[in-house]
């Protein structure tokens, strides 16, 4: 007796990016995923479609990994206290990203800053994301902002609790390298990754984090090394760029000047591998639902990058860095996609070359772990072509 499993065919993909710099492009026009994950793509021809639950008709567009957006702001659900807004995840779904990284859940009315408090409010938040996706998103919430006097017991229960993600370093109280060097040292020995608040204040409260501090802390992440919004001087930022061995987090919130500085800094030293990109929203500035794909346009457009390389930036690389099983199209990894096509009427002849000119594309459909989550965005511009679900 076999038992059914849940299968999806993509078939009839115009082109297939892979989520790594080394070789962002694949061959094939098909892709077949089993119980949420990928298992094999190529010609249709040599590919076991049958029994499929799920068949989707690409219409020749493209198909990528889910976008990942490595830095955000979430709070409770799909709603942002900081702008008073509702379904800003279902919005930012409809750009194409199908994950979110919490940088901190800082825009808690009322956030606790003490100890017990502080860890309460980021268990809480691993669990209701764990338990509740918006709109299918995956959140990887639950990031405690350090506060003086925290000891290594406190990021073991965290740990324990199932924590994995420490918040911006800098936002909390703890202001001194030294103090947060040994606290992210701990979180690391329990394996929470770290991040930190790269440059000036971001909000009133907030304050400056420089190059020394965030040689000194070593976080995993160097959040934000373009500002949010205030970047640190030129010097500091190639400085970072040629010191560290961390991500280098590059936000659409932050100063675009500077984004570009990091950019081809990072490719001057062949760094491209550690480029990964965020919003940095909810924020000051508002949710940002197609700030994936308008970073992405951006850095390929100014800084002179392949749009399937640019595509790396928000997808391989992050997961690589993130440690998570999504963002590269590979046996085994989370069937998170995202289908999109040159937008109507834009310049270019193919959806790269209209990319590398800066335009966004139409996002089509996206798909997390093997299940449809949205389709024609009503975000993007319209694409050229849309993808459809057929009848098995
Ligand atoms: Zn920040």
């Amino acid at each position: 007796m076999t038992t059914s499993r849940q299968k999806l065919v993509i078939r009839n993909i115009g082109l297939i990016l892979s989520g790594r710099t080394e070789k962002p492009i694949l061959e094939g026009d098909c892709l077949v995923a089993e119980e949420g994950r990928i298992l094999a793509w190529g010609a249709e021809k040599d590919l076991d479609i049958e029994g499929a639950d799920t068949i989707v008709d690409a219409n020749e567009v493209t198909l990528a990994p889910g976008l990942i957006d490595s830095h955000v702001h979430p709070v409770v659900g799909d709603y942002t206290p900081r702008q008073q807004q509702l379904n800003w995840i279902d919005s930012t779904l409809h750009g194409g990203v199908t994950t979110l990284i919490s940088a901190g859940e800082v825009h808690m009315p009322g956030r606790p800053k003490d100890l017990v408090g502080l860890k309460a409010q980021a268990i809480a938040a691993q669990r209701w994301y764990e338990n509740f996706r918006p709109s299918g998103m995956k959140v990887h919430a639950g990031a405690p902002i350090i506060e003086q006097g925290m000891e290594e017991t406190d990021f073991k229960e965290l740990a324990d609790a199932g924590v994995k993600l420490l918040g911006e370093v800098g936002l909390g109280s703890v202001k001194d390298g030294r103090t947060a060097r040994q606290m992210v040292d701990w979180a690391r020995k329990y394996g929470i990754q770290s991040t930190i608040h790269t440059g000036g204040p971001s909000i009133p409260g907030s304050g400056l984090i420089d190059a020394d501090m965030v040689l000194e802390t070593g976080t995993d992440v160097i959040g934000h090394i373009n500002g949010g919004h205030t970047a640190l001087p030129d010097d500091q930022i190639t400085c970072l760029c040629e010191k560290c061995q961390s991500a280098l987090e590059i936000v659409h919130n932050g100063n675009e000047r500077s984004a570009l500085l990091a950019l081809n800094t990072a490719r001057e030293l062949d760094k491209l591998g550690q480029v990964i990109l965020g919003t940095d929203g909810p924020a000051g500035s508002g949710a940002q639902p197609l700030g994936i794909l308008r970073m992405v346009a951006m850095l390929s457009t100014f800084g002179n990058v392949p749009a399937e390389v640019a595509f790396c930036f928000a997808t391989g690389n992050t997961a690589r860095r993130r440690n998570l099983d999504t963002g590269i199209i590979e046996a085994g990894r989370s069937a998170d996609f995202v289908l999109m096509d040159q937008a109507q009427h834009a310049p270019g002849k193919t959806i790269l070359e209209s990319v590398q000119l800066g335009n966004l594309p139409g996002v089509g459909m996206t798909i997390i772990d093997g299940h449809i989550c949205s389709e024609q965005s009503r975000n993007t511009p319209p694409a050229e072509r849309l993808p459809c679900r057929l009848q098995p």
